[in-house]
């Protein structure tokens, strides 16, 4: 396999940048690809798709995670809505399909080492993955880190860096050093597994259509259409929304779907350079200030791959939007209590955004919708503060019998 650049269209050997400045993904030959009649879920499933092998650990588990139809959410939605819950990935967000393909191909080029610049999921994503393949991780995480994040990734035990400095410029400086093997948000070799997202939800509504019975479908059947008619995704490096569009191109290539559906890619508005450039016609992402937000998962305030998160939503007819956290945290919640989903602030992002473009009619009443709730909140420590009712055994039959009388009808 060769690199390619989306924009150019220069090819390169190697790198994970084109002379041009633009990012580079692989190309891949999807002449001959049919959806795949076998048994295997999750990210090898679409292994034709694929440049290496799986490896052994998470790595060989990652992805297949089941698409949800929540008709309880589609009132809030204004549309039909389902969900794409990568929180059911090893380490609980999408960023296990791309470690899965970057630590395999290090184990494919013999190295002994993996690396990525993270503090949060990336981090973990990526000694988990490491671990299981047996290969030395290195990550490089800023100094003020918080405590509780730094033992979330501790616990796989990769060699762990403080950096002092610009940690916006530790991208750039981490893909120059030698021995290490970066596995960054958007080099191509994760770009490459986190394309199984999109495929696996095109999978899902395509067998809908078709008699086979999918392993991602869930509850996506009856009058499902063919093809979702929009995907809507959160965005910080632009990684993902990046894998995502090149799975619809290339099954477009292959002539395995009829429509692209538009893309949409939300952003927390304290840090939104990316809904900046769309919002003001900008042909280039310009970095930001950025300010704190609790989608602290996508404060991404100088995206690698903005360019080219902004020329998908551009090419799909889509958009870039950015919502508050006011908006996140309302979502948050409606997730959790209308669809029984704890998500991540960053992958509420989602639903907030939908509600907003169903306002502004970008999304109609009679769009079929997928959210992909990119993480999970069980790491969270921003759930609502509970308030039980309290009672002595004794007073409990009583107790229980007024609650249930109460929401009766
Ligand atoms: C990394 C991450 C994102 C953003 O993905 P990018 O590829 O950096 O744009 C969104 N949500 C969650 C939960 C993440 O961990
Ligand atoms: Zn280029």
């Amino acid at each position: 396999m060769t690199l390619v650049c989306y924009r150019c269209g220069r090819e390169a050997a190697a790198g994970a940048r084109c002379e041009c400045g633009e990012p580079l993904w692989l190309t891949a030959d999807a002449a001959d690809f049919s959806w795949s009649d076998s048994h295997e879920r999750g990210v090898w499933r679409y292994a034709d798709l694929l440049p290496v092998e799986p490896p052994p650990g998470v790595g060989s588990v990652a992805g297949g995670t089941p698409l949800l139809r929540t008709p309880r959410l589609d009132e809030y939605a204004d549309c039909t809505l389902w969900v794409k819950d990568e929180g059911r990935n090893p380490t609980g967000s999408f960023k296990d399909r791309g470690s899965a393909v970057g630590v395999a191909r290090a184990l494919e080029a013999g190295d002994d080492w993996v690396g990525t610049v993270s503090h949060g999921n990336m981090a973990m994503s990526v000694a988990a993955t490491a671990a299981g393949a047996r290969t030395n991780c290195l990550v490089l995480v800023p100094d003020d880190i918080p405590s509780e994040r730094l033992a979330h990734i501790a616990q796989y035990d990769p060699e762990i860096v403080r950096v002092e400095g610009d940690y916006g410029r530790l991208y750039d400086e981490s893909l120059e050093l030698r021995g290490v093997r970066f596995v960054n948000s958007d080099t191509p070799y994760r770009v490459a597994g986190q394309k199984t997202t999109a495929l696996e939800i095109y999978e899902a509504f395509a067998d809908a259509n078709d008699s086979r019975s999918s392993p991602f479908g869930g509850s996506v059947g009856g009058d499902a259409p063919s093809t979702p008619d929009a995907i809507v995704a959160p965005v910080s490096s632009g990684g993902h929304a990046s894998a995502i569009w090149k799975a619809l191109r290339e099954l477009r290539e292959a002539g395995a779907l009829a429509a692209l559906p538009r893309l949409y890619f939300v952003q927390a508005a304290a840090c939104d350079p990316i809904a900046r450039a769309y919002r003001s016609n900008a042909d280039e992402v310009t970095p930001v200030d950025g300010d704190e937000t609790v989608a602290y998962s996508i404060a991404n305030a100088d995206p690698p791959s903005g360019n080219r998160a902004l020329a998908a939503a551009r090419e799909t007819n889509g958009g870039v939007l950015s919502v508050s956290d006011e908006e996140i945290l309302d979502a948050k919640r409606h997730f959790a209590r209308r669809a029984g989903l704890s998500v991540e602030p960053a992958s509420a992002t989602t639903l907030a955004g939908i509600r907003r473009l169903s306002e502004r009619d970008k999304i109609t009443s009679d769009d079929h919708v997928v959210a992909v709730a990119t993480g999970t909140g069980f790491r969270e420590q921003t759930a609502t503060a509970a308030t039980p009712q309290e009672t002595r055994m004794a007073e409990l039959s009583k107790l229980v019998r007024s609650l249930v009388s109460g929401s009766s009808g």
